[in-house]
């Protein structure tokens, strides 16, 4: 039976390091498929060979991207089924392939996912790190000027932030880290998640630093950096919550003090109400 239907570009997520982690429909999408969009063929051609996949495998990188998109187009509006790759992963994902799919939204062309590994979500998953609210960053500027202003914007968010880093910057972007987000802050570096060399830590910045720097063995690889937010700048908003709360129930009633306050700082009114409840406990 047919796992496809024609004139889609189905955008199918390949293993990070495991080749189990390939789903099997993902290997039926690729065994079906017209063509397969792939970053690197040579890569894909052995994973292809791997599972024992013949198929039409064309290139499709940053570079040609633009290029190739019209003829793309063209095939799947005459019903050509295309299946999108990257060499590992999820496409997309600091991976090409955005043009391609914001074109087929634009053509009215369906676009379907065939999900699977992510580096960044693998990471999250396994952080130890809030994962309700988080803020994907992908890779930071190469270089330090570019990537301490970069990481200085970011210092003050809340949500965890993630990041992807290359085995030759490392250690410069988590001592680039260390200087900006403060020696305290938590973090958790995955390394070669799914490999045989999988290396997951959990500690402060200043630690994770000095534990990489102390062992070569730790620089190798692929990265990502999942750090924790920035909580001072929550304390500090609580600070400011109370400040404005005392001198508002100087004056008016505690519940028109929070309603004022909720809206001042855009928060549910029932937190501001909790919050001036318990001043006011501490002060009677
Ligand atoms: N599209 C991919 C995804 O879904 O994760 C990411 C592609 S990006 C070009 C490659 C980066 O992802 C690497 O430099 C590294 O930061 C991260 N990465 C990929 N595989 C990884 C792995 N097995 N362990 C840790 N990080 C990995």
């Amino acid at each position: 039976m047919s796992t496809i239907n024609p004139g889609v570009l189905y955008v199918v997520a390949t293993p990070i390091g495991h080749q189990g982690d390939l789903s099997p429909r993902a290997k039926e999408v690729l065994e079906q498929v017209d063509l397969v969009l792939a970053e690197d063929t040579r890569h894909t051609g052995r994973l292809l060979k791997h599972l024992g996949i013949q198929c039409h495998l064309r290139s499709l990188h940053e570079h040609n991207e633009r290029a190739i998109t019209a003829g793309l187009i063209e095939q799947l509006q005459k019903g050509a089924a295309i299946a999108l790759v990257s060499d590992a992963g999820t496409p997309l994902i600091s991976d090409p392939g955005f043009f391609l799919v914001r074109e087929c939204h634009g053509y009215g062309l369906s676009v379907s996912p065939v999900p699977g590994a992510c580096a960044a979500i693998a990471a999250l998953s396994v952080s130890g790190l809030p994962t309700d609210h988080f803020t994907f960053e992908g890779f930071l500027p190469a270089k330090s000027a570019a990537r301490l202003a970069a990481l200085e914007v970011l210092s003050a968010q809340k949500s965890t932030l993630v990041f992807y880093e290359s085995s030759h910057r490392i250690l410069s972007c988590l001592a680039d880290m260390c200087q900006i987000f403060g020696e305290s802050r938590h973090a958790t570096l995955c390394r070669e998640l799914t490999k045989r060399y999988e290396t997951v830590r959990s500690d402060t910045l200043s630690d994770l630093c000095e534990w990489v720097s102390r062992d070569a063995d730790q620089q190798r690889g692929e990265f990502v950096i999942v750090v924790a937010g920035n909580k001072t700048s929550e304390q500090a908003d609580h600070q400011e919550l109370d400040k404005l709360l005392r001198v508002l129930m100087v004056d008016v009633s505690l519940k028109t003090a929070a309603g004022m306050a909720s809206r001042y700082f855009g928060i549910a009114k029932n937190e501001a109400y909790q919050r001036a409840l318990s001043l006011k406990n501490q002060t009677d």
